[in-house]
This record gives structure tokens, sequence and C-alpha cells, in this order.
């Protein structure tokens, strides 16, 4: 096919495509997050939504490899609303097994229904093209490397390639479960139960009895290994949307659960009431708040960059940046003060964050040192489940990289204090 093909009669446009490209405006454009932008689209079919999310989610994840694809067959720079859609094609086709007659027909009716059919024939030729050598061109690409910003790529040191490779692909749905999972699942070593990609929790069987909730594989350790028993007094600091609130009430504790947030509590309050859990839930600033009496332990499950949810939440690469950790480091350590002070003499801190950062990690100890804490290393029987998780320091560190034959995990640092 040569650029001058005329465009094919265009389908009506459809609302999946439609959704993605608003998704995609207000990540790229207006620096929304893709889950607030989710709750902008016009309420429509559930299923329309997710599919919107998941084109939107593929772009985002391999923006750099589908610009690199795209490249070859433009002379010039397209407007950026073009190009989102040329992205969206080429997601479609390389990334996403749609058909390429649908692929091509339906971003030619998408510029069309945005005011953009001057482009109409230039969408067409490249994404005829991207159809015809688009596989074998991306398959040349380090996608990974490409895909990920300098200051990440350089932030992971000699687990970039790893992370980033690990990044590439959508995450698997993973659930904590109480008793018997639902059919369908893998259980992984550590007792999470995995699900592949786009199941949606909500039609899992028991859903509605409240008998398992979603959370990754890496982010159900650090509840874990705080190891809480039953008749602790334990606070959960930065507790919504509550899938650690969740692991600490099942341990029989006495869970009190802060968020600040008014619209995250409500989520939290949801979770808890579906669960049938049992925790306080208290709208407070923790960095202010103090329990009744000194509590046996703390989880601190702190605000973070969260650079290690990229799987999950793709938007991150484009909207953060170092000044975000920089920001986030100072609201982890004021927390980190704030939970020493919470804590009887020999009571236990665990502090996590779903990041890979390393100033939100390692970089956090000397600050619990300094307010009363002494480190004390998780113990390689803690982890006997994912040993390549336990730090020469020992610390927990997570990261895409990790269980490739599972299909990876969550990023994330935990370490345990006690407090002096
Ligand atoms: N622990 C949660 C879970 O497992 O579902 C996820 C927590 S998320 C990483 C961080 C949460 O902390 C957000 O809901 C945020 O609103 C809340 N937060 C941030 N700063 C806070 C503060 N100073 N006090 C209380 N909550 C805070």
């Amino acid at each position: 096919m040569t650029p001058r093909t005329p465009p094919p009669r265009a389908a009506r446009p459809d609302p999946t495509r439609e959704g993605a490209f608003d998704l995609l405006s207000a990540v790229l454009v207006r620096h929304r997050s893709l889950e607030d932008a989710l709750d902008t689209l016009p309420p429509g079919e559930l299923r329309d939504r997710a599919a919107a999310h998941r084109l939107a989610a593929a772009v985002l994840r391999r923006t750099g490899s589908l610009d690199q694809v795209i490249k070859p067959h433009l002379r010039r720079d397209p407007p950026d609303p073009v190009r989102q859609i040329l992205r969206m094609g080429a997601a479609q086709l390389l990334l996403l097994d749609t058909p390429a007659h649908a692929a091509v027909a339906t971003a030619v009716a998408l510029a069309r229904s945005r005011g953009l059919t001057p482009f109409t024939g230039l969408v067409n030729a490249v994404l005829r093209r991207v159809a015809e050598s688009g596989a074998e061109a991306l398959a040349a690409l380090e996608g990974p490397r490409l895909d990920t910003p300098h200051w990440l790529w350089s932030s992971w040191g000699n687990d970039a390639a790893l992370i980033a490779a690990g990044q590439t692909t959508e995450a698997p749905l993973d659930l904590t479960v109480i008793g018997e999972p639902p059919p369908g699942g893998v259980v992984l070593p550590t007792g999470s139960v995995r699900y592949p990609a786009g199941t949606r929790v909500t039609e899992l069987a028991g859903y509605e009895e409240g008998r398992f909730w979603v959370q990754d594989a890496a982010a159900a350790l650090p509840a874990r290994l705080l190891a809480a028993k039953p008749g602790e007094s334990v606070a959960d600091l930065c507790a919504a949307p509550g899938g650690k609130a969740a692991q600490l009430a099942a341990t029989g504790a006495t869970v009190t659960a802060i968020e600040r947030d008014g619209r995250r509590i409500g989520r939290l309050n949801d979770n808890l009431a579906r669960l049938r859990l049992p925790a306080t839930v208290v709208q407070a600033d923790a960095t202010t708040w103090r329990p009744p009496a000194l509590l046996d332990a703390v989880l601190l499950d702190a605000p973070c960059s969260a650079t290690g949810t990229i799987r999950r939440h793709p938007d991150v690469v484009h909207l953060k940046s170092q000044q975000d950790v920089t920001t986030a480091v100072a609201q982890q350590q004021a927390l980190i003060i704030a939970a020493a002070a919470m804590l009887r003499p020999g009571g236990r801190l665990i502090y996590a964050v779903c990041s890979m950062q390393p100033e939100e990690g390692p970089g956090a100890v000397p600050v619990a040192m300094n307010a009363g804490l002494r480190h004390e290393r998780f113990t390689a029987d803690e982890l006997s489940t994912l040993p390549a998780a336990l730090t020469k320091a020992g610390y927990l560190r997570t990261h895409p990289g990790l269980w490739p034959e599972y299909g990876g995990m969550d990023g994330f640092f935990a370490a345990r204090f006690v407090k002096i």
C-alpha cells in the first residue's frame, strides 16, 4: 500500500477508541492521572471503559517504542492529536492483536470525529504501513529502554534493564484470599493468587461475599512482615484503599486505619465492609494524629512516587519526575517521625513504599534511626518464599523483573524498625 491509498469508508467512531483518546489527552496534555481521567469519562458500558483503559494503558506503556515504529512513515511531525491517534492505531496493531482493518478504519473514523479530516489520509497510510512492517520494526528495537525516561533508568542501577523489561506488558490480577481462591488462579509461593491480565475481579466467584481483595503479590508482603498477633494494637497510617488494613484486620489484631483523603476514605470503608473485616477508620493526618495509648505495631505504607506500580499505572512514567521523589521524601520523613512517637518501647514499625527510588527506600532508614528506632533486618526464614527480595542490608526489595516465570510483581521497598 502506498501513502496515497484512499482512506477506507469510515466506520462509526466507537466508545473504546473515543474513550482511549480522551484518556490519553487527559494524561499527556493535561497531566491528569489515568485513574482520575477514568472517573471523568462519560458514563457508559463497563466493558467499553475497560477496553478504553486497556488501550490507553498500552500506549502509555510503550510510547517510546510506538513513536519509533511510526517515525519512518512520517515526513514531518504531525499535530499532537494526530500523533495520539497514530499511537493508538499502532498499539492495537502491534500490542493488542486488533485485526488490521479494524485498527485502521477506527483510527480514520476517530480522526474525522475529532475534526482532523485533513489528516485521515495520513492516518490511513501510516497505519497500513505499520500493519505491514511494524511488528518486525518493533522487535528490532531496544523497547524497554525507549519506554523508560532517563531519570528512572539511571536511578535503577544494574536492575534497570530487568525492571524496564518487566514493565512492557500488562500486569496480571493478584488477589489476597481468605480461604479457598476462586477457580482459574495460580497460587504463588508467597500465598497470593494470580489470574491472567484483564481478569475482572468483580466477575470472580466470591467477590460480593468478600472472600478476597485485589493486591499485588509484592504489596501483600509488608503487612505479613509486620506479623500482627490477635489482640495487638496496630495502626495503619496511610490506609486507603485498604489492602494492607484488611490483611492486618484478618490477623485478629485491633486495627486503627488512618487516612487523610476524604474521597479515599469512602473506598476504604467500602472495602472493609465488603470483606466484613473490623477496623476503626479515622480520617486524620497521620503526621499529627496520636493514638490514645502507645501501640504495639505500626504499618506505614507511605505516599510515594509510585514508580514500583508502573506496570499497573503506566501514566507514572509520563507524569512523575525527580521533583516528585523529593516531595515524597519530605512527607515520608514526617510520617516516620510521627510513627515512632506512636509506638511503645519494643513496638514494631514496618515502613513500606511502592517506589523503587533509593531515596524513598534505603534513604529513609537514617531518619528512622534518628527518631528513636533501631533497624531490625528481615531474615531469610521470613522471606523463604521469595529469597531474591531480601537485600544484603536486610530490607525487602521487589521489582517487576522478579518472578519472570509467573509474570513479575510490583516494585516495593520495606524495612522493619523497633522502638528503643
Ligand atoms: N496502604 C494502602 C493499601 O494497602 O491499600 C495504600 C496506601 S497509599 C500508598 C498512601 C495513602 O496515604 C493514600 O491513600 C493517601 O491519601 C494517604 N496519605 C498520604 N499522606 C497522609 C497523611 N499525612 N496522613 C494520612 N494519610 C495520608
